[in-house]
């Protein structure tokens, strides 16, 4: 073991799990060995040796004041950083200890706007935080018979502190991948559940971190919530579920032992059930391509296509309304009048975007004062951000909106006290504090009457020391004098190299200068130490009058959060209005039927790059079940996300791309679709279609919107029509979700004439000299055809083989056993039948199984002519299969009554052995014959 200061480093490094130690070194923070090398390789810092005892160690450091973007960028990119700090100890010396940990998930200087969740998650049943736990297996679990799994998101940047309780598996997975933690730790028996961990590294970005078993036990969890919040407020948000509590209490314990001071921050404490939101899995996030598309990127994700929020917290907001809509319709219908009315008013809209733009993130604001983090810009932030809520009262009170929700929104958040807080800052804070904290400068004159007496004596000895090099010129007369300061002279008198030699004699030389020379009087030291004097107690003083203004608005913070708020749910609305203005969207009628009835919808984002030809849609009581045909590339796809985004929106309370849509609320959306990143990810792609099918089957109810792009592709075609079709009958007969579902599988359109609530739509195309347009209009009825094979041609694949597939498909359709037609290795044609019935290759050619007589060899075929040597008939004329060989008949019997069980092995090898002869015996005589 190293020892001097490499030791003391190394030492330090077991004391903590985290990833990377920064230690203070005088004015340094440093990094030693290892951590030295993955320091500079993420950051680009030079690695310099450090030699101690002998041995020679790599060395990174950064500057102490500028630790917060590295320690900010390591922390981003997933590491967990200590940071031990020097101080002196009683003998004089230096020692070190870690004086916060910084981990993803309570990182508070973040370099975007984005909510920055810590997710901790409990399985219930492990009560006493060690037992086995049974409930999560790496199998899709439905809702029934599972565990409870508690989840708590805390964000310590804002403060939001979000808990429930969570039925099973699927609904982890969403809730997670909703949220998209930057840091997730599991409870004690979850960590080494290969299935959540899997989950975790699959799903989400955010890195996993192991905590305390301890944290999570039910007492000393209930205790740490009670603490924080009080246990009135524990009570009645609902928290009686034990799972949810742990994991709540466990937050808290985690984010308390980083050390940052940001606990404070967490103000409120906000649970909620799963069901007072649409369910959306996490597959159906992704597929739907609400903030991000399916290769990962913003841009063509909805959210980036309808977001004009102007605020950091709007925008959070906003994605938080889309990633997760409502059912409760009251609410919907006041989020929907506030949009409406505010799209109804241009101007009043424009004026509280204006206002709006002037706003900072008062959440993140608020936070940062209770950690003590917050400097005097950051109160000046707040005091003008608070400033604005009298301004946007004026905006919606002078005008039309004060009669509607909008006004409500302004309404909900202490004006009085917000004003009050505003005053008070304004009274204190100067107008333009410097960034430092500790230079003076904060504070403005008339807050505090001895601040004010320091600041006088402090600018009238600055005055004289500023006017002296005026009077010194004048007094003896001299020329090129100035009066400076640095940090090793302090204030001197500087003389030109000309004049030195005239300056009186009480100046004293203290340097002498290239061109120059430097004085002091007794005077001007004397001046001196009245400066430092009073510019050290007036720096004291109004630092401690600046944490005091500091803790009085931490104090405050529930306020400062309250309108930070309001100002984001007030830009989340605008937002909305100014895209349904100009998109011209319109407001959906919410109903409690099982219905959504658009006319002339659009595509919320392809409408925005594309002429988008407008569709309708109507899914109802009598029509629930609707089977989308028509050729590749036509607009299914669009079409049944289009369905499923316009739903969405509504219950997010935003306006829709329609010209009139009725719309029924549910309380689930499903989706499965095209397979594009689980084949990057290199699972079994019909095994993931097959997963999420069965999730859908499991978990759609009939207040459900399902949205099928196509089941069962990924396997054998009649497998893939077996399970399509006995899905639909399913989901028609039992679910009874509304549904909406592209097939390739022609004969799926049958269904409607059998099921009463199935219907028949294709999307139109336009056939003409071989050419194919696509309409994009949406009409009832099944295509008239498959479009397979067309698309071959298209692509120009030959004419024979697409001449020969259209044959084949037409077999199919019929249930006609099909010929094999191939060469032999003598270049002879051959020809073998494929009978549908049995999925091989028959001995007989005949389809039997239609029972029409019809030779299975039909009269476009007659031109193959069959060799001698196929195994199937020898005879050209393509043979009678109900000639079958007597021999071989014989065989097959006696093969049929053996009694396995009860056949010895040898006994068996013989008789096969005899068969065996038997028919090769018989196949040479018929040969020859
Ligand atoms: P499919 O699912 O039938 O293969 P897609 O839904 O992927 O087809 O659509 C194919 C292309 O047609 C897409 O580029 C899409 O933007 C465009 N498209 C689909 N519907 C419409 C429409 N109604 N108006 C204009 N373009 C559309």
């Amino acid at each position: 073991m190293p020892t001097g200061i490499v030791g003391e480093f190394l030492e330090l490094k077991t004391e903590t799990d985290a990833d990377v130690l920064a230690m203070q070194c005088g004015d340094f923070y440093e990094f030693f060995a290892d951590d030295a090398e993955l320091v500079a390789d993420e950051l680009d810092l030079t690695v310099s040796q450090k030699s101690s005892h002998g041995s020679s160690y790599p060395m990174a450091g950064v500057p102490l004041t500028e630790l917060t973007p590295y320690l900010r960028a390591l922390v981003e990119r997933g590491y967990r950083v200590a940071v031990a700090d020097q101080y002196e100890t009683d003998d004089g010396g230096h020692a070190r200890e870690i004086v916060r940990v910084v981990t993803p998930g309570t990182l508070l200087e973040t370099s975007d706007d984005d909510a920055r969740y810590l997710a901790t998650v409990v399985a219930g049943g492990d009560d006493d935080g060690r037992t086995g736990d049974e409930t999560m297996s790496g199998e899709p679990v439905s809702g029934e018979g599972t565990q409870p799994i508690g989840v708590a998101f805390a964000d310590v940047t804002t403060g939001r502190f979000l808990v429930t309780e969570l039925d099973g598996w699927e609904d982890l997975r969403a809730e997670l991948y909703r949220f998209d933690p930057a840091e997730v730790v599991p409870g004690p028996t979850l960590r080494n559940n290969d299935a959540f961990l899997e989950t975790v590294r699959e799903d989400l970005t955010g890195t996993l971190s192991v905590f305390d078993a301890e944290a999570f036990a039910p007492g000393r969890a209930a205790h740490a919530v009670r603490d924080q919040f009080g246990a009135s407020i524990a009570d009645s948000v609902g928290l009686d579920s034990q799972p949810a509590t742990r994991a709540a209490g466990a937050a808290l314990a985690y984010v308390d032992e980083t050390g940052a001071g940001v606990l404070a921050s967490m103000t409120r404490l906000t649970g909620y059930a799963a069901a007072d939101h649409v369910e959306l899995d996490a597959t159906t996030q992704r597929n739907l391509e609400l903030t991000e598309t399916m290769r990962g990127e913003t841009t063509g994700s909805l959210l980036e296509a309808i977001d004009h929020t102007v605020t950091a917290a709007g925008g959070r907001l906003l994605r938080e309304w889309l990633t997760r809509p409502k059912r409760d319709r009251e609410a919907l219908e006041r989020r929907l009048d506030a949009v409406d009315a505010l799209a109804g008013a241009t101007l009043e809209r424009d004026r509280i975007t204006t206002i709006l733009e002037d706003a900072y993130d008062l959440e993140r604001l608020a936070a940062r004062t209770t950690s003590g983090s917050a400097g005097a810009r950051a109160l000046v932030s707040i005091r003008d951000t608070l400033g604005l809520l009298p301004e946007l009262v004026d905006a919606v009170e002078e005008t039309s909106l004060s009669t509607t929700p909008v006004a409500d929104v302004l309404a909900r958040p202490d004006y009085d006290g917000a004003q009050a807080l505003r005053e008070a800052l304004e009274d204190a804070l100067a107008d333009d504090p410097p960034k430092t904290k500790t230079e003076g400068g904060l504070l403005c004159r008339g807050y505090d009457p001895e601040l004010d007496e320091l600041i006088e004596r402090h600018e009238a000895a600055r005055e004289w020391i500023d006017t002296l090099a005026e009077r010194e010129k004048q007094a003896h007369g001299l020329t090129h004098v100035t009066v400076d300061r640095n940090k090793t002279d302090g204030y001197y008198i500087q003389v030109g190299k000309s004049v030195a030699d005239e300056v009186p004699a009480h100046y004293r030389e203290i340097k002498t200068l290239k061109n120059s020379k430097r004085f002091v009087t007794d005077e001007l030291a004397e001046h001196e130490r009245e400066v430092l004097r009073v510019e050290e107690a007036r720096a004291e003083l109004e630092y401690e009058l600046f944490e005091a203004l500091r803790e009085r608005v931490a104090e405050s913070a529930t306020l400062v959060q309250d309108v930070g708020r309001a100002l984001a749910r007030l830009d989340a609305l605008t937002s909305l209005a100014t895209h349904a203005a100009s998109e011209d969207w319109t407001r959906p009628t919410l109903t409690d039927s099982r219905e959504l009835a658009v006319t002339a919808g659009r595509h919320p984002v392809v409408e925005q790059t594309t002429d988008f030809v407008p569709n309708d849609l109507r899914l109802d009581t009598d029509r629930g079940f609707l089977i989308v045909t028509g050729p590749n590339m036509s607009g299914k796809s669009t079409y049944m996300r289009q369905a499923a985004l316009i739903q969405l929106l509504a219950q997010a309370g935003s306006f829709v791309p329609a010209r009139e849509a009725h719309i029924g609320l549910v309380d689930g959306i499903y989706t499965r679709v095209g397979a594009l990143d689980e084949l990057a990810q290199g699972r079994s792609t019909f095994m993931v279609e097959m997963q999420e099918l069965s999730n859908i089957l499991h978990s759609a109810t009939a207040d459900s919107l399902v949205i099928l792009d196509e089941v069962g592709r990924g396997t054998a075609t009649y497998d893939g029509i077996a399970i399509a079709w006995a899905a639909t009958e399913y989901l028609h007969n039992e679910v009874r979700a509304r549904t909406l579902f592209a097939t390739h599988y022609h004969e799926l359109t049958a269904l409607s004439d059998h099921l009463p609530r199935v219907a028949n739509v294709h999307v139109a195309v336009d056939e003409r000299d071989g050419d194919v347009t696509f309409l994009r209009t949406v009409r009832d009825g099944p295509t008239d055809r498959s479009y397979g094979v067309h698309v071959a041609d298209l692509a120009g694949v030959p004419a024979p083989v697409v001449d020969r597939a259209d044959h084949v498909l037409d077999r199919l359709r019929e249930e006609k056993a099909i010929e094999a037609r191939g060469g032999t290795a003598d270049g002879e044609t051959t020809q073998a039948v494929f009978d549908l019935s049995t999925g091989s290759f028959a001995t007989g050619a005949d389809d039997t199984r239609t029972g029409n007589g019809e030779s299975t060899a039909d009269t476009t075929d007659s031109e193959t002519r069959a060799s001698d040597d196929s195994a199937a008939d020898s005879d050209d004329s393509t043979a009678d299969s109900d000639v079958v060989d007597p021999a071989a008949q014989a065989v097959l019997e006696e093969l049929t009554d053996l009694d396995l069980k009860e056949t010895p092995p040898v006994e068996l090898i013989s008789l096969v052995d005899a068969w065996q002869d038997r028919v090769t015996e018989n196949m040479e005589t018929t040969h020859e014959g």
